[in-house]
């Protein structure tokens, strides 16, 4: 459905927007293209960037507050997103998926936490983040891993646990509860917008509103 990347995009942000009303702010969401750059995929950067572009002005056009770039694990390929984005003179939340390893946090290509915070902070990137891969707990060291490369505000959206998976499905058993329990500590940590990535619902959202609250 790529010739109707346009339509899409628009239809969905009027409708966030309608929903919203002026009770919330509605951020245009972007993720991978799902095609590596080069050398490692068939991914030419000037192609990829023009695929954003239609996606980051398509949402603007539908009145979206803000564009979010969720998920990314190529920092190079969040940084070709972060230039279209931020081409809509919109603020851009930059945000990036990220695993604890033995010697630091890393992206699956090898990027640093601390290289992907300063790296889009200097593009521009007005939130950076992580979401995505990790389960609430691992939030706090990868905050710190952020903050060590860039001093601006974080957003973190941990996944409802580690699923298993039955029957071609995931299951994600972290509750609503337990995410609560661990909103002061990511709010030590530094961050400024929190939510839930896979696994999670509006009953999460809820319960952690609760507990800033
Ligand atoms: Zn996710």
């Amino acid at each position: 459905m790529a010739d109707r990347a346009r339509e899409i995009n628009l239809a969905g942000a009027r409708l966030a927007r309608s929903a919203a009303k002026q009770r919330a702010l509605v951020a245009g969401d972007i993720g991978p293209c799902g095609e590596m750059l080069k050398p490692w995929g068939a991914g030419e950067p000037a192609a990829i960037r023009e695929t954003f572009l239609t996606q980051a002005q398509s949402l603007a056009e539908g009145g979206v507050d803000c564009l979010m770039l969720e998920t990314f694990f190529d920092l190079n390929e969040a940084l070709l997103a972060l230039d279209a984005a931020r081409s809509t003179g919109l603020p851009v939340i930059a945000s990036m998926t990220f695993e604890p390893k033995r010697g630091g946090v890393f992206t699956m290509m090898g990027n640093s936490a601390a290289d992907c915070a300063r790296a889009l902070a200097a593009a521009g990137a007005t939130v950076v983040g992580a979401n995505c891969s990790v389960t609430i707990s691992h939030m706090s060291a990868i905050a710190a891993a952020l903050k060590s490369g860039a001093d601006v505000p974080l957003i973190l959206q941990p996944n409802a646990g580690r699923p298993d998976s039955a029957d071609g499905l995931l299951l994600y058993h972290e509750t609503p509860d337990h995410f609560a329990a661990f909103v002061p500590d990511l709010v030590a940590a530094g961050a400024r917008i929190i939510g839930g990535c896979c696994g999670s619902s509006p009953e999460f959202v809820r319960a952690m509103r609760a507990a800033l609250d």
